[in-house]
């Protein structure tokens, strides 16, 4: 029997009892992360990484969450379980189950560019990978976030200068962060300064 299968709640460790971003209730969950497509509501206990336990629950409502720090190892029915950084949003975790020696990561969203907010995606040796690939067709091609943040910046500068309000709409859990990060704090200190 392999050490995660695709059952009809979700991927499933049945030697540790325990389900990663189910998408239906269940009394063990694992989640990679707060966005609500991985985690949803109703289950009985969440373990997680310890960043995402008060996500969670701002956007869950009351719930039994447990949280570790990334790299710390526990048991579960003698499955070995521990969360690595995945890079994707805060307390994004890669999912690692180790059992006789053999290991599976299930990757969760992860992104390998370094966006100086979630601690950047780590490589993790394993025998089986189970990887997201939301935009692994070769259409999608994304500049580097550098160039992508002077853009913005550029627009945001010549707006202010016209007068014009610039706003942007972005996804609270992740994004609206990376873009408070790299917003220009030079326009910000000079906007506030007016
Ligand atoms: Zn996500």
């Amino acid at each position: 029997m392999p050490l995660i299968e695709l059952a009809k709640k979700g991927l499933y460790c049945a030697l540790a009892d325990v389900y990663i971003d189910p998408w239906q209730a269940v009394p063990n969950a694992l989640i990679t992360h707060a966005h609500s497509d991985h985690a949803r509501g109703g289950n009985g206990l969440y373990i997680c990484h310890e960043h995402s336990v008060p996500i969670l629950a701002a956007r869950l409502g009351k719930i039994n969450a447990q949280g570790y720090a990334y790299g710390k190892a526990f048991s579960c029915n003698g499955v070995k379980i521990s969360f690595h950084p995945a890079g994707h949003v805060p307390g994004s975790a890669q999912i690692r189950l180790e059992h006789k020696g053999e290991i599976w990561v299930v990757s969760g969203d992860y992104k390998t560019e370094d966006d100086g907010l979630s601690p950047a995606f780590e490589p993790v040796p394993c025998h089986s990978f189970i990887t997201e690939s939301t935009f692994a067709l070769p259409v999608f091609r994304w500049k580097p976030q550098a160039e992508v943040f002077n853009e913005i910046n550029a627009w945001w500068a010549g707006n202010a200068a016209d007068g014009v309000v610039s706003v942007m709409m972005v996804y609270s859990l992740g994004k609206a962060q990376r873009i408070l990060q790299y917003l220009d704090p030079g326009l910000v200190l000079s906007l506030f300064i007016r």
